[in-house]
């Protein structure tokens, strides 16, 4: 029997100015695609009252993390607010290359390091629809202190700047439209002929020659 070699599956990558909504559109998506892979992030911030170890987030202390990333453990990493993060690299990279769909919702530096470690990753941009709706939404949010907020808010600038660095732009205004934009953006990247060459070959050498001789 011949073992068929598997299509490079799709890396999706998302990240936005704190507060865009990316987390909420993530949720969304995976409760739509339960197939899709998500990486957990390890990190060094404290835990958050409701979220759980190990499906959240690996928590971890600041030695483990440098330890971590002294053995080239990270496919990328960030220091955000004081606290760092990062992305698990060989199990994502295992995930993609065996055909899977992996989720990656990281901040704007790391999107950036992936990018120039796998360009072949889809980078997607979440913006909300104005400032003042930012604003809005982080303090409504009412997980973060005000200067972790004030903090936020000052960054964004610099962030909207990096925009032109990503494949698509989606601007979080009505959360279901977002979440239909990213979805469609998924579904068209899966059919891309690059990502279906092996595809391609089993349906002609199987249907194609076979019928037509
Ligand atoms: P939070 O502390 O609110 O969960 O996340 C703060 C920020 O860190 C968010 O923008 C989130 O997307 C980002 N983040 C979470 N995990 C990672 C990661 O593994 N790498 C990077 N670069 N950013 C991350």
């Amino acid at each position: 029997m011949t073992v068929r070699k598997k299509d490079e599956g799709v890396l999706l990558v998302v990240s936005g100015p704190s507060g865009a909504g990316k987390g909420t559109i993530c949720n969304a998506l995976r409760q739509l695609h339960p197939e899709i892979r998500y990486s957990i992030s390890v990190t060094t911030r404290p835990q958050r009252v409701g979220e759980v170890d190990g499906v959240n987030y690996f928590f971890t202390t600041e030695e483990n993390f440098r330890k971590m990333l002294a053995e080239d453990a990270f496919l990328e990493y960030a220091e955000v607010y004081t606290n760092l993060y990062g992305t698990p690299r060989k199990q994502v990279l295992d995930m993609v290359k065996d055909g899977q769909t992996v989720l990656l919702e990281i901040d704007i530096q790391g999107a950036m390091q992936v990018k120039k470690k796998f360009p072949s990753g889809i980078f997607i941009y979440v913006v909300p629809p104005s400032l003042q709706e930012l604003s809005h939404r982080l303090y409504a949010r009412d997980t973060d202190t005000q200067e972790v907020i004030q903090a936020r808010l000052n960054k964004v600038t610099d962030e909207l700047a990096l925009a032109h660095k990503y494949d698509y732009i989606v601007v979080n205004d009505k959360l279901d439209e977002a979440v239909d934009k990213v979805r469609a953006i998924m579904v068209a990247e899966r059919c891309k002929l690059s990502r279906n060459q092996e595809q391609i070959n089993h349906i002609f050498d199987r249907y194609i020659i076979k019928e037509v001789l």
